[in-house]
């Protein structure tokens, strides 16, 4: 039987990325995104070869977007399976999560009873980083994983706006979807910032920097019904050129303050993302400023994986 694993998620992905950049090259990513899969594969055969991930499968998965699964035998043998038709961006981001579930939590999943055969995650939990415990713990994994901040802060530094070509850029950099990139980088910006996910002019669901959420600039969907502001990109149905470039809406609109507004339409997952930028900056949060992968919020919260 292998040991418990008690490493904290992110200093697990500090110490991949420490051997990636290592085996691979610190300027790795102007090459390729992570090889997730291949990583899964041969990374656990390394730390477990009684007890690895043999394979990494599309499988119809209803309700679901991945899952880690094992079989009758013993020592457990595991599989990692993602819904079929996802792009590769939000493919990588599913594996990566399975992953995390397979190097921080299999012991949990293998021997508690609320597990039956391995743990099945839905979009929340993986697509929108909504979920909470272990859930959270494989998506802060993840990103670290995928999107290292040493990295990403290069390429986008903290204190500079966005625009969506250089989103764009960075999904394609990191091989993750639009929305995983623009959730990182929500991580650390020290701008005011927001993203909005939408369908049908209502918000789905929506993710504000540290600094907006501290300046009281955020946007309730959890048991409520938020409809987008009618001069909205989104809410007009406007996906021209002049929508991904953005505009500045005045106080009144969105918030009392005015806010850059910039829209883009994925007619795959038929949802708009709106990116909302404050134009003065607010309060910032001094303790997030110039830390490493290795602190992040939930550590902060002192919620270690530990159990
Ligand atoms: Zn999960």
């Amino acid at each position: 039987m292998s040991q418990p694993i008690r490493l904290r998620p992110l200093k697990e992905a500090a110490r991949i990325t420490q051997m990636l950049d290592l085996v691979l090259g610190a300027d790795r990513f102007d090459r390729a995104p992570v090889d997730v899969i291949g990583l899964a594969l041969e990374y656990s055969r390394q730390i477990a070869p009684e007890s690895p991930i043999h394979e990494v499968v599309e499988r119809n998965l209803p309700g679901c977007v991945g899952a880690l699964v094992y079989g009758e035998a013993r020592p457990r043998q595991w599989a990692i399976m993602y819904h079929v038709g996802q792009s590769d961006g939000r493919r990588s981001f599913t594996v990566g999560h399975e992953f995390a579930h397979y190097l921080l939590h299999r012991q949990l999943i293998e021997q508690d009873e609320g597990f039956d055969g391995g743990i099945y995650c839905d979009e929340n939990s993986v697509d929108r980083r909504g979920g909470a415990g272990i859930e959270q713990e494989a998506d802060a994994f993840t990103a670290a994983l995928l999107m290292p901040l040493h990295d990403f802060r290069r390429q986008q530094p903290a204190k500079a706006r966005v625009d969506f070509d250089t989103l764009s850029r960075l999904a394609k950099r990191y091989g993750v979807s639009l929305t995983a990139a623009i959730l990182r980088w929500l991580e650390y910006t020290e701008t005011r910032a927001m993203m909005v996910v939408s369908n049908e002019g209502f918000a789905r669901w929506a993710k504000p920097s540290g600094p907006a959420l501290k300046s009281g600039r955020f946007i309730r969907t959890k048991n409520t019904v938020y409809e987008l502001p009618s001069q909205a990109f989104a809410a007009r149905r406007d996906y021209s050129d002049r929508a991904l470039t953005g505009i500045t809406q005045q106080a009144g609109v969105w918030f009392t303050e005015p806010v850059h507004e910039m829209c883009f339409r994925s007619d795959r997952y038929d949802q708009e993302i709106t990116v909302l930028q404050f134009e003065a900056d607010g309060p910032r949060f001094q303790e997030e400023e110039e830390e490493s992968d290795v602190f992040d919020h939930f550590v902060r919260n002192g919620q270690a994986p530990d159990r």
